[in-house]
């Protein structure tokens, strides 16, 4: 009896987990499944969290750079190209970020997603591009746009107007969502100003292994210096390391930091060459990992703003 009752919740079980499992995709429409959300790709976590928080529930987000990786250089998988395929949307930041090795572009022809009418938005539009400074590269756009929040709330603002386009009967939606967001990100930036402002302005300076900080070193008035410009390229090389060390000794510059989504072995060998310390890691191209520090766009800028006000103001 025992047996036979063991026996029947594991054929119900069997039966129920089959269900489960069975494809849910009853819609007509090619990418959405049968509770009608918007199948959305991204690029990598921080677009990811912005067009969540501008989406909501409406939209089920597949982010492709995993949290902790470069989004400058990727390699999509197999599943990347299967849900670039489905997707009802793709957004990506531009201003020559996933451009290592073409990646981007080269999934987007692959996914079938190349063409004028294609649902593929770059969220940085309407953004004042900044360029790079090494020789040769002058032409080349900087990407890192994000770390100026007001750039953020750009972002913010152009997610909502594509999903409006592809989802405009639910455009009330996104435009409350969207609006709620931007208040935040409003309020952020304006404590960005505050509390970098504490800092002397001769002590605001920011030493990373990449040169991402172009448009936030504008927005709050800082400067920058760097051991490479831009990912993808050579890094760390022991030029570009000599020549940061020897401008860190030039400026007695007193700390330095590193970026989460970066090996920090480069910044470790200028920190043990000019006996400076690294005195805190910072977000740059990636959020935290869920549940961990910085894992949204607010708390990686909130974290930021801590980490660096803290390192430069223990001298
Ligand atoms: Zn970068």
């Amino acid at each position: 009896m025992k047996k036979w009752n063991l026996f029947l919740v594991f054929l119900i079980s069997t039966v129920l987990l089959a269900a489960c499992g069975a494809p849910q995709n009853n819609s007509a429409e090619p990418g959405k499944s049968g509770d009608d959300k918007l199948q959305v790709v991204t690029t990598y976590s921080i677009l990811y969290d912005i067009v969540k928080n501008v989406g909501g529930d409406r939209v089920e987000i597949h982010s492709l750079a995993p949290v902790g990786s470069n989004p400058h250089e990727y390699d999509p998988l197999p599943a990347d190209v299967q849900k670039t395929t489905d997707a009802d949307a793709v957004f990506y930041n531009g201003l020559n970020l996933e451009a290592g090795n073409s990646w981007f572009e080269k999934l987007m022809q692959t996914a079938g997603k190349s063409g004028p009418d294609a649902p593929v938005f770059r969220l940085s539009e309407g953004v004042a591009a900044k360029h790079l400074t090494t020789k040769g590269k002058e032409s080349e756009e900087d990407p890192h746009a994000w770390l100026d929040v007001r750039n953020g709330i750009k972002y913010a603002e152009n997610a909502r107007d594509a999903l409006i386009k592809i989802d405009p009967a639910h455009k009330e939606t996104y435009e409350k969502n969207a609006t709620a967001y931007i208040e935040k990100l409003r309020a952020l930036h304006d404590e960005a100003v505050k509390q970098y402002g504490q800092i002397p302005r001769e002590q605001r300076v920011l030493v990373t292994s990449e040169g991402a900080f172009k448009y936030f070193c504008e927005a709050y008035d800082f400067d920058a210096a760097y051991i490479w410009e831009i990912n993808s390229e050579n890094q760390g090389t022991p030029e570009q390391v000599s020549q940061v060390v020897d401008l860190i000794r030039e400026k007695k510059i007193p700390a330095l930091f590193v970026e989460t989504s970066i090996d920090p072995r480069s910044m470790e060998m200028v920190s043990r060459e000019t006996g400076v310390p690294i005195v805190g890691k910072v977000f740059t191209d990636s959020l935290g990992k869920p549940g961990e520090d910085g894992d949204t766009y607010i708390k990686m800028m909130e974290w930021n703003i801590k980490t660096i006000y803290e390192g430069l103001m223990k001298k």
